[in-house]
């Protein structure tokens, strides 16, 4: 660019943006543009929480005499956005004591899900991204769980650790499982410092690893090796086992800790499948689905850039005839084992 442009460029900030941005009042501007006002909205002419452009919406600049601030900002929205409440939270329905249950949370594009043990134990995998944390907490208050035997952090990514000190700090925690991985994220850091006032350190996962419960077997199948900064192959992997039945949490496991499991000989066999990296092909391999058989396969997913679940996933699923059930269709899905038989339900759509 010519000395001449930038200056030119220069002068136009100084002498036309800069008296908008003087007497613009502050808030952030949307995807769109705009924002809503939050201060001295009456100065602008506009309602308290109205949407509106600065600067007609575009970063071209218009001339200086429009930037007095007098002048009503132009170009509103056609149609104006209303600031609609936030729906209310489906909860999940507390099923009666004596089965094994699985709360599959529904909390967008991550994980969180619940096992309560016939004898009232509980263990949360997971706690859904940073902002699903009050929601975890408010289903957890829901079935009234006030202590967790167990939590697991399957592995430091934010749509799984991110809701966990929220969870801390709510409700008593007894032990915290997670993989001997790092990361360095504040999202992480802000889980660990949750953890250390918990009173808790935590007790590294690795295959072989189990949770004590009462009646109930919870055996962790991974991680095998050691995965570099592969956070999702170090996905802690559990097995729980009631009686005939099983469930296999696989966190966002890829194929080479797949690859590990199958190579190790682990029986990987299992009713249901809380399948890998929310449908992602990067995960639930042939050869490991054909191990597993699960006769349902849930999909922790909401809305996402990646593609989750992949539709050769899905395709992979229907030929091995499992019954697929996704979180984004029908909210929280309730699993509910007797040790012989399961039954689901839902907070969205028809239950199976
Ligand atoms: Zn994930
Ligand atoms: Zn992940």
């Amino acid at each position: 660019m010519k000395k001449k442009t930038i200056f030119s460029l220069f002068l136009t900030f100084v002498l036309v943006l800069l008296p908008i941005v003087a007497n613009a009042h502050p808030g952030r501007t949307d995807s769109d543009g705009g924002h809503y006002c939050r201060t001295n909205c009456a100065k602008w002419g506009l309602q308290d929480g109205e949407y509106h452009y600065h600067n007609g919406g575009k970063t071209k600049s218009t001339p200086a005499a429009t930037a007095k601030p007098s002048v009503k900002p132009t170009a509103k929205p056609t149609t104006k956005p209303t600031v609609q409440p936030a729906p209310a939270l489906a909860l999940p329905k507390k099923q009666n004591a004596g089965t094994l249950q699985v709360y599959f949370f529904d909390v967008g594009q991550g994980d969180s899900t619940l096992i309560r043990t016939p004898k009232n134990q509980y263990i949360l995998i997971d706690g859904g991204n940073n902002n699903q944390g009050k929601n975890v907490v408010k289903y957890l208050n829901a079935l009234g769980v006030k202590t967790l035997d167990a939590m697991v952090a399957t592995h430091p990514d934010a749509d799984h650790i991110g809701g966990l000190d929220d969870v801390l700090k709510a409700v008593d925690v007894k032990a915290v499982y997670a993989p001997k991985v790092s990361h360095t994220t504040e999202t992480y850091k802000d889980f660990l410092t949750a953890v250390k006032n918990e009173g808790r350190t935590i007790k590294a996962v690795t295959k072989g690893v189990t949770i004590p419960l009462t009646g109930v077997e919870a055996n962790f199948l991974a991680p095998i090796n050691s995965y570099g900064d592969n956070l999702n192959d170090w996905s802690a992997v559990l097995k729980v086992i009631y009686k005939n039945k099983s469930f296999l949490f696989t966190g966002d496991a890829e194929l080479q800790s797949e690859n590990d499991m199958l190579a190790d000989g682990l029986n990987l066999k299992a009713d249901v499948l809380k399948v890998g990296h929310h449908g992602s092909n990067s995960s639930t391999s042939k050869a490991f689905l054909d191990a597993v058989k699960p006769q349902y396969a849930v999909i922790s997913v909401g809305k996402n850039n990646y593609g989750h679940p992949d539709s050769g996933i899905l395709a992979r699923l229907k030929n091995a005839n499992a019954t697929v059930l996704r979180t984004d269709q029908k909210g929280t899905i309730t699993a509910i084992s007797d040790g012989t038989k399961i039954t689901f339900t839902s907070t969205k759509g028809a239950s199976k």
